[in-house]
């Protein structure tokens, strides 16, 4: 089985677009969610989504889009995107956010937006993943939420590895390892590559492969402007972070 794994695309639908033109039609899509906030077209990339039959989960930009949770604690620029994201969301899309889960569990891997257990934690650094690695057995565990392109292996002698992979790069899984692999971010990358990031597994041969799809930061931009969303929020997009 051939999985593409995304995450954080965040109403970009220009980097949605690129990275569903680069998969295969029978590849299966998983979302890890924060589908939308920031980015100007929430409904369309629900639409494009829930149109080619991804399986998604929730991210805190799409609990706080239908539950206003967790916005006390956003920045300034992300409160004001939300609150657009709410006036702008089609009842439809609502509910369907409403009836996904937090986390799902498949025999040989697990999906969460940020951690196991702690869903909406950041999965940064060497101690964020020992306790990630602590609160779930699964030996496969896919994350998004930090919008960084990396992963971490834990070895049977309880040693844990860290290693980037924002210019793509590919991985294959060794009996024996746990591995979180943090698949980037589709429409808001923050590991100073610009390019749409998404992540294909394929469960026959235990490769996971991080790759990167152009597109055009300049057409999104100008969507923001007319939006008038914070413009900070498109000027990232240049530079990827
Ligand atoms: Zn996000």
């Amino acid at each position: 089985m051939k999985y593409v794994i995304i995450s954080d695309i965040h109403g970009n639908l220009e980097a949605l677009q690129s990275v569903l033109s680069a998969i295969d039609d029978q590849d299966q899509v998983l979302c890890l969610g924060d589908t939308v906030g920031y980015g100007p077209n929430p409904n369309e990339c629900l639409h494009l989504l829930r149109e080619r039959q991804a399986t998604c989960i929730l991210g805190n930009h799409d609990v706080a889009a239908i539950d206003d949770f967790g916005t006390a604690y956003f920045n300034d620029n992300a409160r004001e995107a939300i609150r657009w994201t709410q006036q702008i969301l089609d009842k439809g899309h609502q509910e369907w956010l409403d009836g996904l889960a937090y986390e799902l569990r498949l025999p040989d891997f697990l999906l969460v937006h940020g951690a196991p257990v702690r869903y909406f934690e950041y999965c940064k650094n060497i101690e964020a993943a020992t306790r990630a690695f602590d609160n779930t057995d699964a030996p496969l565990i896919f994350v998004g939420h930090t919008h960084i392109a990396e992963y971490y292996s834990l070895a049977p002698n309880g040693a844990i590895a860290q290693a980037h992979m924002q210019y793509g790069g590919e991985l294959t899984l060794e009996a024996g390892m746990r591995y979180i692999i943090n698949v980037g971010s589709v429409g808001q990358p923050r590991d100073l590559n610009p390019r749409a990031s998404y992540v294909t597994y394929s469960s026959d041969d235990s490769r996971v492969i991080w790759h990167r799809a152009e597109y055009s930061t300049q057409a999104v931009i100008d969507k923001i402007v007319t939006a008038k969303l914070p413009l900070a929020l498109g000027q990232r997009l240049l530079q990827g972070r």
